[in-house]
This record gives C-alpha cells, structure tokens and sequence, in this order.
C-alpha cells in the first residue's frame, strides 16, 4: 500500500485469486509426496509434526525439511495464516516493493514444499502429549510424532460489526506496527481501554494527524503513566463512554458513528482509519490439557529455546509471543523451534543408541 492509504484488501474479502496456493503441475512441487493418505486410517507417522502453517509453521516447515526430518504440517483448514487476510506486506525483509500477504505465505509454503514437507489442510482437534510418541488427531486421522512444533499463530479479537468485516483491510486494521505506516498526516481512531490500546494510540500519533482514542467506559484499563501519556499528548483526542456502532464507508473507512453508553445520543467521527485495539487470542485451547501458558493464555516457551513444559514438543510464533507479533519474528521462531527439534531428535537416538549398547553389553556378561 503507498502512503495514501490505499486500503488494504482482505483476499477473503475482496475475491483474491488464491490458486497459487496450489503446486502447480510441472513446478517441481508436483514431485512432492502428497498428504498423508486418509483411505488406509492407519496412523501417520513423522519425525516431525508442526502444527499451522502461518510464517512460524512453514519455517519451521523449510528448516525440518532441510535437515531430512521429512516433516508433516498439519497447516489448519485455512492455511497460510494471518497474512492472508492483508494485502501489502512492507516490512518483510528482502522484499524492498512490498508484497501482498497471500502470495508472501505462498512462496513461504513452495519453498517448504520445495523441500520434501508433507502439508495437510486440516485442523487439530485432539492431541494426546502424554507418552511416546506424542499423538495428534486431524481430519480423522492419527497423526505420531516423536517432536512437535506448535504454531498456531493468535487471533485479534474484533468488536463483530458488519461494517467493520467489510471494511477490514480498507482502512480497519488491528495492527499499527503493521499499518500505521499507510496513515501518515490522516485523522484514525483507535478503539480499546488496555495497556495496548494505549500503546498503540500512542505509536500512531508517529504517522497520523490526530488520533481518536475510542472507549466504552468512564476509565481505561491501562498504567497509569500511559494513561497519562494518552491524556497529555496533543494528537491524541480522548472519548470516552463512547462504543463504536457503525465504521462508515463503502470502499474505505470514512468515519465512525458512536453510540454514548453514559446518556442517550450517538455522534459520528469523520476518521480514514479505525484500529481495534481490545485484544488477541492466542489459538492454544486444543494443547490447554498439556501446554502450560501464561496470565493471557499464550503457549510458553522456556526462554533460552523454543521449548515447551513438555520434553520434545517445541512451540513457535504469535501463539508464544503476546509481544512483538510480527511475520518476521514469528518466522524467526520457526527457524528456533526447527533447530530445536532436530537437536533433540539427535540427542535422543545418541541416547536410544547408548541404551541399546549398554543394554547388550550387560547381557552379554551376564
Ligand atoms: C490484518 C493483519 C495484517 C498484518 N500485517 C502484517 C505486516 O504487514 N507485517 C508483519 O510482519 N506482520 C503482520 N501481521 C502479523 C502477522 O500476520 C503475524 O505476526 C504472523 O502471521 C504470525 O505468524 P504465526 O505463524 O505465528 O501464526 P499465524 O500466521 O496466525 O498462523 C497460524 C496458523 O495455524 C493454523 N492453526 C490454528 N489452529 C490450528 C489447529 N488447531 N490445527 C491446525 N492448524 C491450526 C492457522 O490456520 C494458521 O494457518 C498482520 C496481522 C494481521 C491480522
């Protein structure tokens, strides 16, 4: 997108052609072994399951591959993550025009594919981390795994307006450091009471005119000292007891009409872009059995590595990180959780061989 703010267009939206997607005949993709067969309802096995198939998944996915770990990507029914609903990514490296999310996420699954991955377009819907190998369910089938990489990704939460759906990617978003570029010298409204609404008010007054804060009750939620900020800063205009009830525009956002929570009245702000700012949801309810989390629900890490509370299972991207939430930081985390797993698996068969050896040693002496 140029710094007009020509709106970004969600390709589930806006019709984008997607069948790039698909390996086409005679790309070298076709060569790739297929998904595993559903027909048999023998259970699949893999050295490696990684689990989504949004920038964190399909690194992982190229690393695995790489190594000759022959790795499955249970990738989600939509696959390819968040970026496909966006359309001019400017911040991933080594694309210095840009490019759109849905054909960035499928160079990302050629290049796995490329590789030798196995990609299945299904959901997990059961997972068993209790023993060896680590069991998983999509689609009907058994998936066994002796490492897996969790990589589900977050999703931002939204207000569940019509208009708001229609317009997403047309000047509403819910990521400034992704967006907020496009809004330069533009009056936008940002909508939330938490720490990250504040923040991200705070961050858009960098591009934006004025920002509109936008929040249903009579206080925020946020610090204090943010609170402060927002209240102190020139661009920033506060409104409070105030609910968003309609973004207005047909093609792009030209406003929003407000409804007054504290007496009765509506008014309407005339704003180019509206951020929604009221939260994520990291996608981690199918691993809660085994996966520890954190106060927001998101998957941890241990910090030092991608590993999780459970020896072998590594996790990766948004679903770990309520932090930075970038397709390049996520992806950054694949490579981690990648390199991870094959370290493990190689220190487990040094084991297993060990074991073996000892084993025979002491039969043969006894
Ligand atoms: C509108 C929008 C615009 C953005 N623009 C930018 C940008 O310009 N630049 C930037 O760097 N970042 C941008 N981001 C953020 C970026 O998209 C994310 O940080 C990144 O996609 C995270 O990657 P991920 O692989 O961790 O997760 P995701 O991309 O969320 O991928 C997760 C994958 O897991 C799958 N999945 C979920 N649950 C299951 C399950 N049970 N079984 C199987 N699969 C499952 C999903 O279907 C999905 O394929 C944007 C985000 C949004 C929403």
């Amino acid at each position: 997108m140029t710094d007009d703010a020509k709106p970004k267009i969600s390709p589930l939206l806006g019709g984008l052609n997607l069948s790039f997607l698909a390996p086409a005949e005679g790309d070298g993709a076709a060569s790739v072994p297929a998904g595993p067969d559903q027909s048999t309802g023998e259970p699949v096995s893999a050295r490696v399951v990684i689990v989504g198939s949004g920038p964190a998944g399909l690194t992982a996915a190229v690393y695995a591959a790489r190594a000759n770990l022959e790795p499955v990507v249970i990738g989600g029914l939509v696959g390819g993550g968040q970026l496909m609903i966006t359309s001019e990514v400017e911040n991933y490296p080594g694309f210095p025009e840009g490019i759109q999310g849905p054909e960035l996420m499928g160079r990302f699954r050629e290049q796995a594919l490329r590789f030798g991955t196995r990609i299945v377009d299904a959901d997990v819907t059961r997972v068993d981390f209790g023993s060896r190998p680590f069991r998983l369910w999509a689609d009907r089938v058994e998936y066994r795994a002796e490492t897996v990489i969790v990589a589900t990704g977050a999703e931002a939460l939204w207000l569940g307006l019509d208009s708001e759906t229609r317009l997403r990617g047309r000047g509403v978003s819910a990521c400034a450091t992704c967006d907020g570029f496009f809004f330069r010298d533009k009056e936008i409204a940002v909508v939330g009471g938490g720490d990250s609404a504040l923040e991200e008010a705070l961050y858009l007054t960098r591009f934006a005119s004025k920002v509109h804060l936008i929040h249903r009750r009579d206080a925020f939620r946020g610090s204090k000292i943010m609170q402060d900020r927002v209240a102190t800063h020139p661009k920033v205009e506060l409104h409070l007891n105030r609910a968003p009830e309609e973004v207005l525009g047909v093609d792009a956002v030209t406003g929003v009409r407000l409804r007054k929570t504290d007496e009765p009245g509506e008014e309407t702000l005339t704003v180019e872009g509206v951020f929604i700012a009221i939260g994520h949801r990291p996608n981690a309810a199918v691993f809660a059995e085994w996966l520890e989390t954190d106060d927001k629900g998101y998957l941890r890490a241990d910090g030092a590595s991608t590993a999780s509370n459970i020896d072998g299972v590594f996790v990766a991207g948004d679903v770990d990180d309520s932090r930075y939430r970038q397709a390049v930081t996520a992806a950054g985390e694949g490579c981690r959780a990648a390199i991870d797993a094959e370290r493990w698996l190689e220190a487990h068969e040094v084991h297993e061989v060990h074991q073996a050896h000892e084993a025979g040693a002491a039969s043969a002496t006894s």
